[in-house]
Formats: structure tokens, C-alpha cells, sequence
């Protein structure tokens, strides 16, 4: 077991974080490190700067444009763009179709979609969970019946899929729908690429515990798709979106997150003129060992696994912890801004004589950022089915 990096992957560090440094704006980097909102603008804008460096699909194989980094690297270069205060490639068409094109795709989709992907001028939807069809994606409804006319073979498409992250970005979606309703669950279901734009496509913006509204409905009333666009093979789905998740899964410990935002706390802290508590010192230390913790145990597998990907069990593992020491990070910089967490206090509504107004710009955010923090264990495949996993894997018989 090797638990330190080489002078390889050191010098990898440093071409990172130097590359951060010159490329990423103050005005991106300012909202990252506020958690402010960022507009799509300013994802394109730092995704296509990675693109011009060829770091933009890490995950993906040489041959369709990916660095062919082994996993430290890939550890590396997720950590130091976090703490560079860089945003998270978080484009479904990146980290999700792309490996699945490049598997199962026909070498007319790949040819048609990779290079969008990857210049992000393609935003792609992840049309998997409905209303029913969360935690047991398997029992999904949406139907997609196959005919043909005189514009040739197409699908059907009907059916209502919810929490579509982005979806008023995209004008693409992946969609699991059922194209065999007399098969058993996971074997009648087909994977499909569905244009945004077709009529019979009506989108509806949910709102957020935090206030914001990118996460979606998208209901779908006799949407025709070309038959070209089934991913693989008919209602053999199942398969292909379980290799997707598997690749979703891999990196959402945000170790680097975790790293960016214990940071923040200890400068709130001393800002705060909490640095001598005794208390808040204790729970640092706290949170600094967990995350240590993590990382060895996150740096044990990769150098376990240097070239395949972590395993599934080990990366329900990672999730689990590091999404929970996320949101528990989130809670402490609540506690540490106090009131100014929220931008205007309730009590300058209710209460007369307190003249309150906004609170400080790198504390008004803080509460917003902790309510939105409780998607982490909830999306990527909830924890308590992650706990069922890894019981599963180590405890059956
Ligand atoms: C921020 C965010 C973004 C998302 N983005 C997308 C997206 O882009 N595309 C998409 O398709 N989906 C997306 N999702 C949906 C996400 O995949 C689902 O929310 C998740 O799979 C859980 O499903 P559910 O919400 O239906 O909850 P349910 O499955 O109904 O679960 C409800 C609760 O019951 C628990 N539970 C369920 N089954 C079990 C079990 N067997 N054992 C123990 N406990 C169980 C769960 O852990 C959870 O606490 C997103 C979700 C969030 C929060």
C-alpha cells in the first residue's frame, strides 16, 4: 500500500494548479469560493478552456480525446481545480453519455455527438428518475413504442420524468423508457437520445429548498424520436445505464470540495474572530481527521486499482462518507456566520429597533449553500441503498 503521491504526480500537481491560476477568471473563481450561482456562461466558459488544454474528458479513452490520466491523476486534477476554486465538471454529457457512446454507441451517434460533448456546444439531460422511479429505477413508465411511416422508423415516446438537473440548459436528454411492458422490469427497458426541442416536449423548473430552480420536470406527450437514436440494443438498457452510474458514482466524494471548504471555514473562523475558540478548534480537528481518513482511504484504492476503475462497493464507500462529511462541513460554517448566514435576517421583518440589512457577501450564501448541500446523499444513488450495497457486499454469507 502506498499512501504518498510520487515526484511524477507532484510535478502533475503543480502544471494543474498553474494552469488553474492562469486560466480560470477572478469572476468565476469569486462565485465558486461565495457559493454564488453560476450561469451556464460560466461553465461553457471554464469547460472550453479546459478543452483547449484536452482536459475536459478525463474519464474518456485517448482515442476520443481523453488525457489518458490513470486515477491519480484524475484524483489530482479534481482536487486542484476544486481548491483553485474552479467549478466541477458537472455535465451529464461528459461524465455519463460520453462513456456510453464510446461503448455502445453506433459510430454514426459517436460521430455525431462526442465532439459536441466535448466542445460543450451539446448540453445533455439525464432523463432516468420519475415520479415512482427513484431508488428502483428499474420499475420506470415512461413508454416508447416503435412504428414507422413514410419519414421511416421512429419511437413513440410518452411518459413524465422529474429532477432533470440543468434540463433549461440542454437541448439534448438520455432517457431510460420502456419500450417492453410484458418483459420483466430491468429486461424491457431501451435507452434513448431525445432532441429537447420535438414537440411534445414541456419542461417545468422545480423550485429548491435553497430558492434555486435547476432542477426539472419534463413531461412527454407523444414525442416521435428516429429509431437511429436507440442507444445499443433494444430493451437492453438496463445495462447500458448501469455502467452509467457506475461512472457518475466514481469522484463524488469531493474530496477536493471537502478540502475547498474546511478552508473557507478556518478563514470565517478567524474573520469571525472565532479563532481561539476552543469548541470551534476541536471541531475543525474533528473534521480534519475524518477527511484525512477519507482520503487515505480513497488514495488506498486507487493505488490498488491504478488502472481499472474503483469498484463499485468501494466507490458506494467514498460516496457515502464524503458526501456526509460535506454536508456536516456545511453546517459548521452555518454555526460559525451565526445570524449573517441568511442574507436579510428574519428578525429585522418582525422585530422593531433592529436595523438589519443584507448580511456580508461570503456569509449571505452560507445558508442557501448548506439547505442545497442535502441533495449530496440523495442523488448519485441515495446513501441508505449505498449502505445497502456495501452491506450486501461484506456482511452476506
Ligand atoms: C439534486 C438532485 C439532482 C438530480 N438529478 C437527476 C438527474 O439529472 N436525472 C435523473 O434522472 N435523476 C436525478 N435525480 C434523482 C435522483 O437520482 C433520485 O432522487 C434518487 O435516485 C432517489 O430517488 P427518489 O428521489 O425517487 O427517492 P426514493 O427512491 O423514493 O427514496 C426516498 C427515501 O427512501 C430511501 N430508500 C429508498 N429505497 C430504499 C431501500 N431499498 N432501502 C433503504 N432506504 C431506501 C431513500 O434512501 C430515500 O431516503 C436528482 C436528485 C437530486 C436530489
Amino acid at each position: 500500500m502506498k499512501l504518498e503521491f510520487s515526484a511524477a504526480d507532484e510535478a502533475f500537481r503543480q502544471e494543474v494548479r498553474a494552469f488553474v491560476a492562469a486560466n480560470l477568471s477572478d469572476d468565476i473563481k469569486r462565485k465558486v469560493e461565495l457559493g454564488l450561482r453560476l450561469e451556464h456562461e460560466d461553465y461553457v466558459t471554464w469547460f472550453r478552456k479546459l478543452e483547449s488544454r484536452g482536459w475536459i474528458t478525463p474519464g474518456w479513452p485517448v482515442e476520443h480525446g481523453g488525457p489518458g490520466w490513470n486515477h491519480v491523476q484524475r484524483y489530482i486534477f479534481d482536487e486542484e481545480t476544486l481548491l483553485g476554486g474552479a467549478p466541477r465538471i458537472i455535465a451529464s454529457g461528459i461524465q455519463m453519455l460520453g462513456p456510453v457512446l464510446i461503448a455502445f454507441g453506433t459510430e454514426a451517434q459517436k460521430k455525431r455527438y462526442l465532439a459536441d460533448i466535448r466542445h460543450s456546444a451539446t448540453w445533455w439531460a439525464q432523463g432516468f428518475s420519475e415520479p415512482g422511479a427513484g431508488s428502483d429505477l428499474a420499475a420506470v413508465r415512461t413508454t416508447a413504442v416503435k412504428g414507422s411511416d413514410a419519414d421511416g422508423e421512429h419511437f413513440i415516446v410518452n411518459g413524465h420524468k422529474v429532477w432533470t438537473s440543468y434540463a433549461q440548459w440542454c437541448s439534448m436528454m438520455f432517457a431510460l423508457v420502456r419500450t417492453d411492458p410484458t418483459a420483466k422490469a430491468q429486461e424491457g427497458i431501451s435507452f434513448l437520445l431525445i432532441d429537447m426541442k420535438s414537440p411534445g416536449i414541456d419542461l417545468r423548473p422545480i423550485r429548491m429548498l435553497e430558492g434555486g430552480t435547476d432542477l426539472n420536470e419534463v413531461y412527454l406527450d407523444n414525442v416521435r424520436v428516429p429509431a437511429e437514436n436507440l442507444v445499443g440494443e433494444l430493451n437492453n438498457g438496463w445495462s447500458y445505464g448501469k455502467y452509467l452510474l457506475g461512472h457518475e458514482r466514481t469522484g463524488i466524494a469531493g474530496i477536493g470540495s471537502c478540502k475547498q471548504q474546511l478552508a473557507r471555514a478556518r478563514t470565517l473562523a478567524a474573520q469571525q474572530g472565532l479563532g481561539d475558540d476552543p469548541l470551534l478548534r476541536w471541531r475543525l480537528a474533528q473534521f480534519e481527521i475524518e477527511l484525512m481518513a477519507l482520503e487515505f482511504t480513497a488514495l488506498r484504492l486507487l493505488s490498488a486499482n491504478q488502472k481499472s476503475r474503483v469498484p463499485a462497493v468501494e466507490a458506494s464507500m467514498l460516496k457515502v462518507r464524503g458526501t456526509e462529511l460535506r454536508q456536516a462541513i456545511f453546517e459548521l460554517l452555518v454555526d460559525i456566520a451565526g445570524p449573517n448566514a441568511v442574507p436579510f435576517s428574519a428578525a429585522s421583518q418582525f422585530l422593531d429597533g433592529v436595523a438589519e440589512g443584507p448580511a456580508p457577501v461570503e456569509l449571505g450564501s452560507l445558508a442557501a449553500n448548506c439547505l442545497d448541500s442535502r441533495k449530496l446523499s440523495i442523488y448519485g444513488g441515495a446513501n441508505e441503498v449505498q449502505r445497502n450495497l456495501i452491506a450486501k457486499a461484506f456482511l452476506a454469507p
